[in-house]
């Protein structure tokens, strides 16, 4: 690949991955990262293209950089980084992967992975890609590196994050963070941790780079900065932010859209600004609740069977609890190797006009399962409703915020002090990289997470 292509390739990136997550509405943690961001890529071993440097508003734990200069953090990573040479460590990594000028592999499966875990459940390939086609854009995210090119990027990270004069050693930390946080299991792994096999002797590697940096460059006062770091993300939105849309006891609402709807029990259920999707927990039937194009309910119906080369079997005219709709049952065919044509996926669509949008409710599986969830999509996108529950549309999110110690404790005590439930005590020694039984110093600062 050539430069020119290389940049012309994020270039074209960079505004669906931002349509696909958004950006992070906070202007001083976007100038952190910028500020970093280019100091490092000034010392890096390509300092001559353009580098851009984001936050996405994603509650997943990631980071991850596409060719031609651009780089990513989610929120939900940034919570989870309890300093600022942690942040460095990774940063480094991924600006790695743009210097050493690695080449990515399409990775179809891997990726859909990272888009949630309705993705990651559906077994059958002909309903993912049918709910990619109805949300554009999410075909550029197929990327990942091999291998060699993240040992490559972890000896990077270790060296731009040192020349920044940050202490390596807690790159390798955070490996043992993001162990803890995934549950050891290799699907929730994000990018810098997911090609490789075994991150525990990463975290050894790392470490050792780090010694040996330091000790041929005779580093000394190499910074941590944990406390500043703390103070910058104070307040951060820890989850699920609810105002793109939420679940609760056992209804989907959406404050900012302004709707209800009460989708199939028990299903799985993620959600991105793109589309909110439902499945059970074989995959063998997807939900999904996605925007669409055109005039009326009906137009839009047309154009997306169009795009999609469906045949429509059925149709009809609906009003749902006051919303006009229209709803079509239609098959997709493929081509089988023999050369016959053979219905891979059947659907149930629904097509609605609210508040002058269009939007489009899916219900879809394989034809021989159809007929037996065919009403079960129906229930459910025939409980669409507007939202008027006050309560239910000023939700408030979960932040992160940063306590200080007046006393020493262990962190259990101080859980204790700042009521932290006993359910989720666990989780939040995850994200102090800490344990329940660590005996802490008075003026230490802590993460609690507070409404
Ligand atoms: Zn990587």
């Amino acid at each position: 690949m050539s430069e020119a292509q290389e940049i012309a390739m994020g270039q074209e990136a960079d505004p669906q991955i931002i349509a696909q997550y958004g950006l992070y509405a906070d202007s001083s943690l976007q100038q952190f990262i910028n500020d970093k961001g280019q100091a490092m890529a000034r010392i890096s071993h390509r300092p001559n293209i353009a580098y851009h440097f984001r936050i996405l508003d994603s509650d997943v734990l990631n980071a991850f950089a596409v060719p031609g200069g651009y780089v990513y953090f989610t929120r939900g990573i940034m919570a989870y980084l309890n300093n600022e040479a942690q942040f460095a460590g990774v940063l480094g990594h991924e600006i790695g992967h743009i210097a050493a000028r690695h080449t990515v592999q399409q990775q179809r499966n891997a990726m859909l992975g990272q888009l949630g875990i309705i993705a990651g459940v559906i077994i059958n390939p002909d309903l993912a890609r049918f709910a990619e086609s109805a949300s554009q854009g999410l075909s550029l995210l197929f990327l990942k590196f091999g291998r060699d090119a993240e040992k490559q990027s972890d000896e990077l990270g270790v060296e731009y994050s040192s020349k920044i004069h940050y202490d390596a050693h807690q790159m390798a930390d955070f490996f043992l963070t993001l162990q803890r946080q995934s549950g050891n299991n290799e699907n929730q792994l994000p990018e810098f941790l997911s090609t490789h096999p075994d991150p525990g002797n990463r975290y050894v590697t790392v470490n050792e780079l780090a010694t040996k940096y330091q000790k041929d460059h005779h580093s000394t006062g190499m910074l941590v900065n944990r406390d500043s770091y703390l103070n910058r993300i104070n307040g951060i939105i820890y989850g699920e932010d609810p105002k793109g849309g939420y679940m609760e006891g056992g209804v989907f609402y959406h404050p900012e859209i302004k709707f209800q709807l009460t989708p199939p029990q028990g299903w799985l259920y993620n959600n991105s600004p793109q589309q909110v999707q439902f499945a059970p927990k074989d995959g063998s039937a997807l939900y999904f609740l996605t925007s669409a194009q055109g005039n009326t309910p009906q137009e839009a119906a047309s154009k997306f069977a169009e795009q999609n080369k469906l045949k429509i079997e059925q149709t009809a005219t609906k009003n749902i609890n006051g919303v006009p709709a229209y709803a079509i049952v239609a098959s997709q065919a493929q081509q089988a190797q023999d050369g016959s044509t053979q219905v891979t996926v059947r659907a149930l669509l629904y097509f609605l006009e609210y508040n002058k949008q269009m939007f489009m409710i899916a219900g879809l599986s394989a034809p021989a399962q159809f007929n037996a969830y065919a009403p079960i999509f129906q229930a459910a996108t025939e409980s669409f409703k507007q939202l008027t529950d006050t309560k239910k549309i000023n939700k408030k999110p979960e932040r992160v915020r940063i306590k200080k110690l007046t006393k020493d404790m262990t962190l259990d005590q101080a859980f204790n002090n700042y009521k932290v439930a006993a359910s989720r005590k666990e989780e939040f020694s995850i994200l102090n990289g800490m344990n329940l039984t660590d005996k802490l110093k008075a003026g230490t600062l802590i993460k609690v997470v507070e409404y």
